[in-house]
């Protein structure tokens, strides 16, 4: 197993505490690729948060590899996510002054990989259909090709598993299309593990396993 998640729980601080995950367990195997589904508020992204390491949950275990990754110092724990972990947001999260290239390479420089780091950087671009647009801004790309360099961007340190949240929620049809199509060529292909968060029934189609979430509890596990 890639993930073992054991009884996670997170609750909202605040005036009225909030509880969006009340104890959630299950298993990834490496290689799946999984939605995670379930009606808005049922704590999708607040569970990929959690196995993303971008926030802290209440109480319960991860497991990534077989590391208790919680149990890890703050510094730790962003060395493993620069190291270990991709991530592709709705938002697609470049930085707008920097180059689709740059942007691809930026992970890599933070581990110190130079010249390799931006050679691999624009395999990656070419991988995602983005031959001929490495010199390009963001404001110079649209939203699928600009989805498609958080995809390379996300996969630039060889990680062991890509959170994906809502990737196509602000694409049309057609750029969504591809942006799934990559991720299940990438998983088939390349055996990359896979953890997405969508709201749309379709997706399910390019996954193995749907985690359905209701009231930040597991209803059921899918497989497709
Ligand atoms: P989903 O992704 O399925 O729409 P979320 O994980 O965003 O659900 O939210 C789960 C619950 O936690 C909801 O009731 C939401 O209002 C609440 N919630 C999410 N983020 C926060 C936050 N930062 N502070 C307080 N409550 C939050």
């Amino acid at each position: 197993m890639i993930i073992t998640v054991d009884n996670l729980i997170k609750t909202y601080a605040g005036r009225v505490p909030t509880p969006a995950l009340r104890g959630v367990s299950f298993d990834v195997a490496a290689g799946e690729f999984v939605a995670v589904m379930g009606r808005s508020g049922s704590g999708k992204s607040t569970l990929l948060h959690q196995l993303g390491l971008l926030d802290q949950p209440t109480s319960g275990k991860i497991y990534i590899d077989g590391a208790d990754v919680l149990a890890l110092a703050e510094t730790d724990k962003a060395g493993f996510r620069l190291r270990s972990l991709g991530y592709v947001f709705q938002e697609y999260a470049l930085i707008t002054e920097l180059t689709a290239l740059e942007n691809v390479w930026l992970p890599a420089r933070a581990l110190g990989a130079g010249r390799a780091g931006r050679d691999r950087a624009a395999e990656l671009l070419d991988l995602v259909g983005l031959k001929g647009r490495h010199g390009h801004y963001p404001r110079e790309l649209s939203g699928g090709e600009q989805q498609r360099v958080a995809v390379a961007r996300a996969l630039i340190n060889r990680p062991k598993i890509v959170f994906a949240d809502e990737p196509t929620a602000n694409l049309d049809s057609a750029s969504a299309r591809v942006v799934l199509d990559l991720f299940r060529g990438l998983n088939r292909d390349l055996g990359q593990t896979i953890v997405m968060v969508t709201h749309e029934p379709d997706d399910r189609q390019y996954v193995s396993r749907v985690v359905w979430l209701r009231d930040g509890l597991i209803d059921r596990i899918e497989s497709v």
